[in-house]
């Protein structure tokens, strides 16, 4: 019996023990293929966990192009120019509106000179000026009378699609120091308006006839300049006259003026603003002869806006410039 017992006992101890061995065997193998799918299954949804999180670098990503910077002042030059090429410009092609638009280009390291015309626009006259900016691809400032806007749609448009600027020059050419402050309201604001309201353009320069504003501390100066902060522009003088409404003067005289490299009062051509008018053929004529020399010196002709604003001072309200520094 007790042999039987052992041997029974030896019989089933294996088979219990094998058993118990499988059994262990069994539940390991379970273990690590239950550890292992975890550990895989965790690798796959890594990332989808992680895309719950995720949302805030989404978001990050996304708030970037809705904080669009403001357009710098080039890029909105550029783009009212553009706008005024294509109402105004009678272009044929876009070929025709972009090589317009190559022409618009400044380079700040590079001389610049602003020619301005006053009293205008006029028939004839300002339409040569015009045509020798076209025909160079240059651009001078324009300081009109206002009463002059209805009968000049043509040239102002012109003016517009050749990049050149349109300042004011009062309504009616009047002396501001002879204005009292609703006047002189009147006789500026309604030259701004009536621009505004016809081509959409904003005008930013004031020059006074007769370059008269009054001395400083003056009424006039004070009213004066408070509605140039108010309407955000300047008041712009002038570095050299070209005397061109001095009856003496001819057109080989306001063409030796224009081109000297420094005038007789020491002051250089670079970052000057020319005075000249658009009412007599000589200017058109020495203007003619004009561009295509300080071209070959190395000039640009820019607008008195483009000259400030690429200037160490730059632009301000309010200001009185005679020349860019
Ligand atoms: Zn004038």
């Amino acid at each position: 019996m007790g042999k039987k017992k052992k041997k029974r006992y030896v019989v089933k101890a294996p088979v219990q023990f094998l058993a118990v061995i499988g059994i262990v065997v069994l539940l390991a193998l379970g273990a690590v293929i239950w550890l292992l799918s975890c550990t895989c299954g965790a690798t796959r949804v890594e990332p989808e966990a992680e895309a719950t999180p995720s949302p805030s670098p989404t978001a990050a990503v996304t708030a970037v192009p809705t904080a669009t910077p403001e357009p710098t002042w080039e890029e909105q030059r550029l783009a009212s120019i553009e706008h005024y090429v294509r109402a105004y410009g009678n272009c044929p092609d876009e070929a025709a509106i972009q090589a317009r638009m190559a022409t618009m280009t400044i380079d700040p390291d590079r001389k610049m000179v602003a020619f301005t015309f006053d009293d205008g626009p006029r028939d004839d006259i300002t339409d040569w000026i015009l045509d020798v900016c076209e025909q160079y691809g240059v651009r001078a400032t324009f300081f009109i009378k206002g009463d002059n806007i209805a009968s000049h749609e043509e040239q102002l448009m012109r003016m517009l699609s050749l990049g050149c600027e349109i300042g004011n020059h009062t309504w009616m050419h009047t002396n501001v120091e002879e204005l009292s402050a609703s006047e002189m309201r009147e006789e500026i604001g309604k030259v701004n308006d009536a621009i505004y309201d016809r081509f959409g353009y904003t005008i930013k320069l004031f020059r006074p006839p007769y370059i008269k504003y009054g001395d400083k501390g003056s009424d006039t100066r004070n009213t004066l300049i408070a509605l140039m902060n108010e309407w955000d522009m300047a008041v712009i003088n002038h570095t050299r006259s070209t005397h061109d409404t001095y009856d003496k003067y001819t057109a080989d005289m306001i063409y030796q003026r224009g081109v000297q490299e420094t005038d007789e009062l020491g002051k250089g051509l670079d970052g000057s603003i020319i005075l000249c008018h658009d009412k007599t053929k000589k200017t058109a004529d020495a203007f003619a002869r004009i561009v295509p020399e300080l071209l070959s010196r190395g000039y640009q002709f820019v607008t008195v806006s483009e000259l400030l604003h690429c200037s160490e001072d730059g632009f301000h309200a309010g200001w009185i410039y005679s020349s860019a520094k």
